[in-house]
C-alpha cells in the first residue's frame, strides 16, 4: 500500500495532488478503495485494480475548484477530488450535474475554501517587528496560505514580512517567498503603532446604522479577533450604537440653513466673518474657501454673478478669473469705477465638476440655500442699480419663473433695488462663438445701469 501523504500548506500542493490523482487514474485504482488517514492528512491507496486511464481527461472548469479543494483541511477531500476524476473519465455530463452529491460536496468545499481564503486577505494584520519589517499571525481554516500568498507578495513585497500560522510560515523578502513549519500565536508581539491606525480607521468607518450582529459575526468569525486589533473597540461601538443613530436621525431631520450662522448684528463685515461656518448645501465640502461679495458699503451699483470659479475658489474673491477680467474690462470701458461698485455671486462656494477644477453650474437647491447670504447683502448695501449677470442671479432674484431670455436687455422692477438691469454673464461671453455680440450686450447693459445712476458717479467715472 502506497500513500500520498502532503505537509500542512505545501506550496506545492496542488501540483502533488496533481501528480497523484494523474498516477491513481493510470494505475487503476478503484476509488472504494481508497482511504483517508485523517491524523496524517493523507491519502492511502490499496493495490490498483481495475480500468486503468494512462491520459485522463480533466473537465473544463473544474481546475480552479479541484485545486483549491485539494486545500481543504479535511484529508478527505482528496478522496472526493479521485473518485470525482476518476467518474469523469466514464461518465458523460458529470460536471453539469448540480444535484449529483459528489459534485455538491465539490462546490460546498470549493466556497469553504474560497471563503476562508478571503477571510486570510482581510484579517491579516501585519505588525512591525523590526524597523521596517513585518509580521502577522493567522489561523486560517484550511491550508489557504499557499493560496494568498502571491497576493501578499505582490502588495507588501516591497519590504520583508512574514505570515505564521499554525501550520505553516510565509516569508517574503526581496520578492522571494520561502516557507518554514508553523508557529504559535506568540511568534508575533501584541501590539504596535500599526494597532492604533487601525482601530481609528474601524471607529472611522463603523456605521451604526447597520450594527447586525450576527451578520458582523458571520463576516468577522470571533476565532480571528485576537489578532484583529479593532476588535477591542467592537463592543464599545456596538454598545453605543442607539445614541449615535439617534443622533443622526435627528441631524438629518434638520437640515442646516443659512439662518443657523447668519449673524444678529448686520454688517458686510460681520456677514464675511459668518459665511465660512455655513453648511446649508453641500457646495462647502470640497470649495476650498468661501468667496464672499466684496466692494464699499455704500456702493451704488450691485453685480451679481453666479458664483466662485476656479480663481475665485483658490483665491478667496470674486471675479478674479478670466471672466472677472473680461467684466472690469467693460466696466471700465463704460465707465463704472470699481470703488463705487459692489461684486457678489449667487452662490458663495465653488462647484467642483467631479472631482475636476471645472466650473459646473450650481444646482437649484443650492441657489436657493444660498440666496438668504445674497438677500442680506443687498440689504445691507441698498443698491441704486442692480445688475444681474446670467440666468443663476436672474433664477435667484426674480424667481424660477422669470425666464432669463424674457429679460435679458431690459430694467425689471425688484425689492433690492431702484433699478434691476438683466444682462449675459461676462463667462458666457468667454465660452460663446460669437463673442463679441454678447460683449456687446453686456457693454450696452452696463452703459444702461451707468445712465440709470445719479449724476455724482458719472463725476467720479470721469476721473477714474
Ligand atoms: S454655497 Fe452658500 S449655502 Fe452653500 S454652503 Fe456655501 S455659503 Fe452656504
Amino acid at each position: 500500500m502506497r500513500g500520498l501523504t502532503l505537509e500542512p500548506s505545501s506550496p506545492d500542493r496542488w501540483r502533488e495532488v496533481r501528480g497523484t490523482l494523474r498516477r491513481l487514474l493510470a494505475e487503476g485504482a478503484d476509488p472504494a478503495g481508497l482511504f483517508a488517514d485523517g491524523a496524517q492528512g493523507s491519502l492511502l491507496e490499496p493495490a490498483p485494480a481495475g480500468q486503468r486511464f494512462p491520459t485522463p481527461r480533466f473537465p473544463r472548469g473544474w481546475q480552479g475548484p479541484f485545486r483549491r479543494v485539494a486545500h481543504h483541511r479535511d484529508p478527505d477531500s482528496l478522496r472526493l477530488l479521485y473518485r470525482l476524476l476518476h467518474r469523469h473519465q466514464t461518465e458523460k455530463g458529470l460536471p453539469e450535474r448540480a444535484l449529483d452529491p459528489d459534485v455538491r460536496e465539490l462546490v460546498a468545499r470549493d466556497a469553504a475554501v474560497r471563503r476562508d481564503a478571503h477571510k486570510a486577505k482581510a484579517f491579516v494584520r501585519f505588525r512591525e517587528v523590526a524597523p521596517d519589517t513585518f509580521a502577522a499571525w493567522h489561523r486560517p481554516d484550511h491550508h489557504v496560505l499557499p493560496l494568498v500568498a502571491g497576493f501578499f507578495a505582490r502588495r507588501f513585497g516591497d519590504r520583508p514580512f512574514a505570515i505564521f500560522t499554525p501550520d505553516a510560515t510565509l516569508h517574503v523578502r526581496e520578492g522571494e517567498l520561502t516557507w518554514a513549519p508553523g508557529a504559535p500565536r506568540s511568534a508575533v508581539p501584541d501590539a504596535d503603532g500599526l494597532d492604533d491606525l487601525w482601530r481609528t480607521y474601524y471607529r472611522a468607518t463603523f456605521n451604526p446604522a447597520r450594527t447586525n450582529l450576527k451578520a458582523m459575526r458571520a463576516e468577522m468569525p470571533a476565532k480571528h479577533w485576537s489578532t484583529l486589533p479593532e476588535t477591542r473597540d467592537l463592543r464599545a461601538l456596538v454598545a453605543e450604537a442607539p445614541a449615535r443613530v439617534a443622533a443622526m436621525a435627528a441631524r438629518a431631520e434638520r437640515q442646516p440653513t443659512v439662518a443657523d450662522v447668519l449673524p444678529e448684528r448686520r454688517s458686510l463685515e460681520t456677514l464675511r466673518e459668518a459665511a465660512p461656518a455655513c453648511r446649508a448645501c453641500p457646495l462647502h465640502g470640497p470649495a476650498t474657501q468661501v468667496v464672499f461679495g466684496e466692494g464699499p458699503a455704500d456702493a451704488r451699483v450691485v453685480l451679481v454673478g453666479e458664483q466662485p470659479g476656479d480663481q475665485e475658489d483658490r483665491r478667496g474673491r470674486p471675479f478674479v478669473g478670466p471672466a472677472g477680467s473680461l467684466l472690469r474690462e467693460v466696466m471700465a470701458s463704460v465707465g463704472l469705477p470699481p470703488g463705487e461698485t459692489y461684486l457678489t455671486n449667487s452662490v458663495k462656494h465653488f462647484r467642483f465638476r467631479g472631482k475636476r477644477r471645472i466650473h459646473d453650474r450650481p444646482r437649484a437647491g443650492e441657489v436657493q440655500a444660498c440666496r438668504p447670504w445674497l438677500h442680506a447683502e443687498l440689504e445691507l448695501v441698498k443698491p441704486e442699480v442692480l445688475v444681474l449677470l446670467g440666468a443663476t442671479a436672474t433664477r435667484s432674484l426674480l424667481g424660477s419663473r422669470v425666464k432669463f431670455r424674457d429679460v435679458r436687455g431690459k430694467v425689471v422692477a425688484t425689492p433690492f433695488a431702484p433699478h434691476t438691469v438683466v444682462t449675459v454673464h461676462p463667462s458666457a461671453i468667454l465660452r460663446a462663438e460669437d463673442g463679441a455680440t454678447l460683449k456687446e450686450s453686456l457693454s450696452s447693459a452696463l452703459a444702461l445701469a451707468r445712465s440709470l445712476l445719479s449724476p455724482s458717479i458719472c463725476r467720479a467715472a470721469t476721473k477714474w
